[in-house]
C-alpha cells in the first residue's frame, strides 16, 4: 500500500500496514523496514500536539509526569543519571566538553547538566512553554520553533544531542543531515529513541493483530501522536550512516518507570515485560553515539 509521502530513509513508496488507528495508520516501509505514522501532521498540528504534552496532563500523562521533575530542585533520579552518562560518553569521545547543540531541548534540564560539566550549550525546542521554563528554572536561553528553521548564526558545534527527539520529527534523515552540517569534522552526536523492537511493543503488536479486547487502548498509549517515526537498531544505524555519520556505539537501555503515576496492577506486568525485554536484548530504548565522517 502507498503512504501520503515516500519513506524518509530510502524514498520507497510501498508500505505494509501494521495498525489502523482511525485518524492515523502505522506503516512499515517494505524496502527498509522503517516504521512511521501516516499521514504525517502539518507543522501547526505538530506544534499543538507537542505543546499539549506540557499543558494537558490528561492528553499525554507520560509526558506530563516526565517533565514534572525538570526544574531547578530536580530529584537526581535514573533519568538524570542517564543524561549525565550521555555527557560523559561524549566527553570520552571528544576528549572533554565543548560547544553543544541540544536539539529538542525541552525544559533545558539537559543543557543545565551540560553547563555544570563545563559545556557551552545552546538549544532549540518547538514548544514555547518549555523554553520559558528553561529561562525561569535554569537561566538558559532556548530558541523556539522547528529546528529546521534555525541556523544559530552559522555556529559550528563540537557535539549535538537529540534525546527523545528523532522519533518526533517529520523527516529524520533531513534533520540528521542538518545536524551533521552544524558539527565540526570529527564532531559527535548522541541520540536516544524508543526501540520499536522492544519486547513490550512486539507483544502489543501481536496482541493487536489477533484482535485482543484492549488492543485499541494499548496501541494509543504506544503509538502516541507526537511520535512520527519508530526506529529499530538497523533503521537507526542506517539513518545515521546515510546522513554521513559513523556509528561508534549503538546500545540499549531500559525505561525508568519511577516518574510515572500508574496503578500497581499496571506497573507490575509492565515492569516484568520490560525486564524480560532487557534480558533477551529487546530493551525499551536505543542510544547511539556517532561521529561526523
Ligand atoms: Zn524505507
Amino acid at each position: 500500500m502507498q503512504a501520503s509521502t515516500p519513506c524518509t530513509l530510502c524514498r520507497g513508496r510501498e508500505f505494509r500496514q501494521l495498525h489502523d488507528m482511525g485518524e492515523r495508520r502505522v506503516l512499515r516501509c517494505a524496502a527498509c523496514g522503517l516504521v512511521r505514522a501516516d499521514p504525517l501532521p502539518s507543522m501547526d498540528e505538530k506544534q499543538f500536539v507537542e505543546t499539549q504534552g506540557y499543558t494537558d496532563a490528561k492528553a499525554f500523562p507520560e509526558v506530563h509526569d516526565f517533565f514534572a521533575n525538570c526544574h531547578r530542585d530536580f530529584v537526581d533520579d535514573p533519568v538524570i543519571r542517564g543524561m549525565r552518562r550521555q555527557l560523559v560518553d561524549l566527553e570520552g569521545l571528544l576528549g572533554g566538553p565543548g560547544d553543544l547543540l541540544d536539539v529538542g531541548a525541552g525544559t533545558g534540564i539537559f543543557m543545565y547538566l551540560a553547563r555544570e560539566r563545563g559545556w557551552t550549550p545552546r538549544g532549540v525546542d518547538i514548544c514555547p512553554l518549555s523554553a520559558e521554563k528553561a529561562a525561569r528554572e535554569f537561566d538558559l536561553e532556548v530558541s523556539v520553533g522547528p529546528f529546521e528553521d534555525h541556523d544559530f548564526g552559522g555556529q559550528v558545534f563540537d557535539a549535538a544531542t537529540m534525546l527523545d527527539v528523532l522519533e518526533h520529527v517529520h523527516d529524520p534523515l533531513q534533520t540528521l543531515r542538518q545536524v551533521h552540517g552544524m558539527l565540526r569534522p570529527g564532531g559527535a552526536v548522541a541520540i536516544a529513541v524508543p526501540n520499536q523492537r522492544c519486547l513490550l511493543t512486539v507483544l502489543v503488536d501481536t496482541y493487536a493483530r489477533v484482535g485482543g479486547p484492549w488492543a485499541q487502548g494499548l496501541l494509543e498509549r504506544l503509538y502516541v501522536p507526537p511520535h512520527l517515526h519508530y526506529f529499530t537498531p538497523p533503521t537507526l544505524r542506517r539513518a545515521l550512516e546515510v546522513a554521513g555519520f559513523r556509528v561508534q556505539v549503538l546500545s540499549q537501555s531500559g525505561v525508568y518507570l519511577g516518574r510515572y503515576r500508574m496503578s500497581h496492577a499496571m506497573r507490575v506486568p509492565l515492569e516484568t515485560v520490560l525486564a524480560t525485554g532487557a534480558i533477551v536484548g529487546m530493551n525499551a530504548r536505543l542510544n547511539v553515539l556517532a561521529t561526523k565522517r
